[in-house]
This record gives structure tokens, C-alpha cells and sequence, in this order.
């Protein structure tokens, strides 16, 4: 089957690619592993300079980049052009810090010497999602080529330019041949190539479906797996916020990527106190958004990556409404050529309806009022995703003692969960586990092996 790429702006077909025969996966996974036998013993310093090459092209290449972002999964051009540079401080982050991350750790030994030595493990799987196609990559490639890791990376299949571009831009890095090699397949080939002697580990970022199909090919095979997937994060509003800022940051967290990021904000939690002034105001910014062209400055919300994702979030919301929710402003498709939904809020949403317990992946906000913190609690918890959170008051102590209580990943207080290269990125519950970017993300792809130096005069 073809992998075709389609700009969800204009609906026009861009570029078709064939998938892989056998021979040429069985051809990339050998040369991926031929590399491994190499690249495990080249030094720190041998490796970042290949990191760091590819983060000086990305630089020269970034306007060119980002616009084939834009035009393959309608991210606004800003917000591109931030993601690539973004991509660029990850390679240059893990070419900086590897050799400090991956340092000999001494253990306390009455005699003798014992220590933990990182060491790399093999050919690595990754299976990415199209939402931030540069940026996702180099969260996995970074870190685990500083290991001495090799890399073979199947994209999602509406993103095969940013694909190719990636693959391309470390050949041009001069990477040895194998290093990192992109995958055109489907998710059907994922369990056959994990099978591979090979093959010693896989990480998948996208839906839950996938990371289990993923993870049950490499638990079957006891290979260590690693799975960021979906979110329904909590966004609190307590009674003392400032809430001109918690609306700003309310539309921010729900529109950002065309609201297609797992720790966009979805679930509002307001209490009962500010919640006529919240909705105002979140509902008057959300309804005066400027939607269009992605490529267009101007524009503040662009459209979802491809037809399947409008037809998916659009079935949510009609269904909700069927099922007795109220449509607080948004809710259709506009009348735009594109895979536009209006920016949305959803209100009286209860515990029967099915957009309860869903992760809405588009500029949908489910809107929740409750009488009090510990009903804030509750509700926040009540999902089967764990991945991000935010929590919106003047009083840090607060905050942070409802950060305690809350059951995912990450929660940040008075910003929707963001990432960045130093921070542990990652999920509990349905969310997936493992983590990546900073220190912890290194850490998931090394045998951490103890050597153990018994002293001579030890008694046998
Ligand atoms: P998806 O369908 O799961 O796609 C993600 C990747 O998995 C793609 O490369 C896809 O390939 C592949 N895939 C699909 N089915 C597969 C299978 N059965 N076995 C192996 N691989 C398979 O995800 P999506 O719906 O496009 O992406 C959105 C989801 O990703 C959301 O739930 C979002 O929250 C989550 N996400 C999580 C994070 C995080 O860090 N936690 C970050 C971004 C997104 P094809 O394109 O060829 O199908």
C-alpha cells in the first residue's frame, strides 16, 4: 500500500511512497545491526559530533522544514518553526550532557570496587505519531544514539516527507549507514521486525491501541518496551486564580498543535465560585479565534492532520449532544475547505456519557464545575489516563498539596503541562510508561551492569 502524504489545508494529495518489500527491511534491520557493531565503541565525543551536525543542518534547513510540517499535518508556521528548533535543542542537549548522564556510578563496597556501567544494547525500534514529526523523533534518537544504540524509526504514515527529511538530514551528517534508517511500513510489520533476534527493544508514541499491540510483541519476545500515549489532562481553576491569565492559558492549552498534543488541556475543572467568570471569558476567547491558512501568521487555529481525526472528534461531540450534553460555543465544521472543527466548549457532561471517559485530540474543551477542591480531586482522578495536569491558584502550597493527590506523570502549577529537554516526559496509568527527555530519558535503553572487583585478600 502506498504511504501518501496530503495537506489537510488544501486537501490536495502531495507525495505517495511505496511501502517496503521484505528484502528491504530485511536489508535495513542487517545494516542497522552491522552498525551497532561499531557505533557501540566510538566515543561520547565521536557521537555528538554527529548529533551536533544534524542539529547545524536542521538550523540551515529550518524554514524549509518547518513549512513541510505545516504542509503535511496543518500545524501553524509558528508553531513549526518552534517545534524545529525545539528538535535542534534535543540533539544538542543529549550531544552536550550524554557523557555526564552515562558516567561510571561507584557503589560503596567494603573491599574492593564495584560500579554501574552504562552500556548501549542494540538495534532499537521507534514507532512515532505525526503531531510533532521532528520533535518526537528526536526525543527517542537523541538520547539513545549517545548510548551507542542504532535506531530504526517507523513514522506515522500521514508524515512520510518529514520522514524522509529526517533520514536525509543524517546522511548529510555523514552518520554511518545504519545509524538511523526510516521504516516506510505499516503497523502490521511492527510485531514481525520486533520479532527479530535483532531487535532489542521498542518505544511507540501514539495511541493505545498501537502501544499495546507494540508491547505485547516485545513482552512476548522480553524485550523492554517503552509507551507514551494518550492523556485527558486536568485543567483546575481553585477559587483564588487570576482567571484572565488561567482563560489565556485555558485557550493555549486547549488549541495549541490544532488541539492535537496528548498534554493538551482537556478536561476544565472549575470551582463553583469563579465558574460564571471563567466561562465568559474562556468562551469569548475560544469563539474569536482566527481559523484558516496554518501557513497564514495571522491565523490562531489551523485544521486536524486528516480527514479520519475531523470525522473522529466531530462523532464525539454529536454523540455527546445526543446524550444530553450542552454545546457552549464551536461544535461544527466551519465553512472552510480544510479539516476545520471550530474552537468548542462542552458543558454538563456526566459520568454515562462516553466523552467522560475519552481523550478528545482536537480544540475541544469538556468544561466541569465542582463545589469544592476535593471534588476537583475526584474528578480529576477519574480517568483511565495519567499523563499531565495543571493546576490553576495564587496559594503554591496549596497547589502543590493537589498535585500530590493527582494520579499522572506530570502536573504543573499555573501552566498546561509542557515539555522541555531537561524535564522528564511520561506517563502513569493508561498513559503509558517510561519516561523521556532529560537524565530519565536516557536511561530507558542501557544495561546497567555491575562490575564487581573482588579484592585478593578477600577470604574465599
Ligand atoms: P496512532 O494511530 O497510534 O499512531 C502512532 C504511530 O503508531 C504511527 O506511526 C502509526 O502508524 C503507528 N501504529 C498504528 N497502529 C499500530 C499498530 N497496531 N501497531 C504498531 N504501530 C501502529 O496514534 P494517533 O492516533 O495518530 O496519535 C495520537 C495519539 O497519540 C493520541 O492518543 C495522543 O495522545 C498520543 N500521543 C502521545 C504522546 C505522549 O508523549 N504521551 C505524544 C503525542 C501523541 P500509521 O500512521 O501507519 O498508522
Amino acid at each position: 500500500m502506498a504511504i501518501v502524504s496530503i495537506n489537510p489545508y488544501t486537501l490536495k494529495k502531495l507525495k505517495s511512497f511505496d511501502e517496503m518489500t521484505e528484502n528491504e527491511i530485511e536489508k535495513a534491520i542487517s545494516r542497522a545491526h552491522e552498525t551497532y557493531q561499531t557505533w557501540k565503541f566510538k566515543s561520547y565525543e565521536e557521537r555528538a559530533k554527529v548529533l551536533n551536525k544534524v542539529a547545524s543542518i536542521m538550523k540551515n534547513k529550518k524554514e524549509e522544514l518547518s513549512k513541510l510540517i505545516t504542509s503535511e499535518m496543518g500545524k501553524l508556521i509558528k508553531q513549526a518553526e518552534y517545534e524545529v528548533d525545539y528538535a535542534i535543542s534535543i540533539f544538542e542537549y543529549y550531544a552536550k550532557n550524554a557523557k555526564t548522564f552515562l558516567a561510571d556510578e561507584p557503589l560503596k563496597v567494603e573491599t574492593g570496587e564495584a560500579y554501574i556501567k552504562k552500556s548501549p544494547i542494540g538495534v532499537l525500534l521507534g514507532v512515532e505519531p505525526w503531531n510533532f514529526p521532528f520533535y518526537q523523533v528526536a526525543r527517542f534518537a537523541a538520547p539513545n544514539i549517545m548510548i551507542g544504540n542504532t535506531i530504526l524509526l517507523k513514522h506515522a504514515s500521514n508524515v512520510p516527507q518529514c520522514a524522509k527529511a529526517i533520514e536525509a538530514i543524517f546522511k548529510e551528517a555523514k552518520a554511518p549507514d545504519g545509524l538511523y534508517t526510516n521504516l516506510f511500513i505499516s503497523g502490521k510489520d511492527i510485531s514481525k521486525i520486533i520479532d527479530d533476534k535483532r531487535i532489542q527493544g521498542a518505544s511507540l508514541t501514539g495511541s493505545e491501541k498501537a502501544g499495546a499491540s507494540l508491547a505485547m510483541a516485545a513482552g512476548k519476545n522480553i524485550k523492554k518496551s517503552v509507551l507514551e500515549l494518550g492523556g485527558s489532562d486536568p485543567f483546575i481553576v481553585l477559587e483564588d486564580a487570576d482567571i484572565d491569565r488561567a482563560t489565556d492559558l485555558a485557550v493555549y492549552g486547549r488549541t495549541v498543535n490544532n488541539g492535537q498534543s496528548c498534554v493538551a488541556s482537556k478536561r476544565f475543572i472549575v470551582l463553583e465560585k469563579v465558574a460564571e467568570e471563567f466561562l465568559t471569558k474562556f468562551k469569548t476567547k475560544m469563539g474569536t479565534l482566527k481559523l484558516g491558512d496554518p501557513m497564514d501568521e495571522t491565523t490562531q487555529l489551523g485544521p486536524l492532520s486528516s480527514e479520519g481525526a475531523l470525522e473522529t472528534i466531530l462523532k464525539q461531540v454529536n454523540k455527546a449532544v445526543a446524550q444530553g450534553a450542552k454545546i457552549e460555543v464551536g461544535g461544527k465544521k466551519p465553512n472552510l475547505t480544510g479539516n476545520f472543527i471550530e474552537a468548542t466548549i462542552i458543558s454538563n457532561i456526566t459520568p454515562e456519557m462516553d466523552l467522560y471517559k475519552e481523550e478528545l485530540f482536537g480544540p475541544v474543551a469538556s468544561l466541569y464545575v465542582v463545589k469544592n477542591e476535593e471534588e476537583a480531586i475526584q474528578l480529576a482522578n477519574a480517568t483511565e489516563f495519567g499523563l499531565g495536569g495543571s493546576i490553576f491558584s495564587k496559594d503554591l502550597e496549596r497547589a502543590k498539596n493537589i498535585a500530590n493527590q493527582i494520579d499522572s506523570g506530570m502536573i504543573f502549577i499555573n501552566h498546561p503541562t509542557k515539555s522541555s529537554t531537561d524535564m522528564p516526559f511520561g506517563g502513569t496509568k493508561r498513559s503509558g510508561y517510561g519516561r523521556e527527555l532529560s537524565v530519565l530519558g536516557i536511561e530507558e535503553f542501557v544495561n546497567k551492569k555491575l562490575i564487581r572487583v573482588i579484592s585478593e585478600k578477600e577470604k574465599l
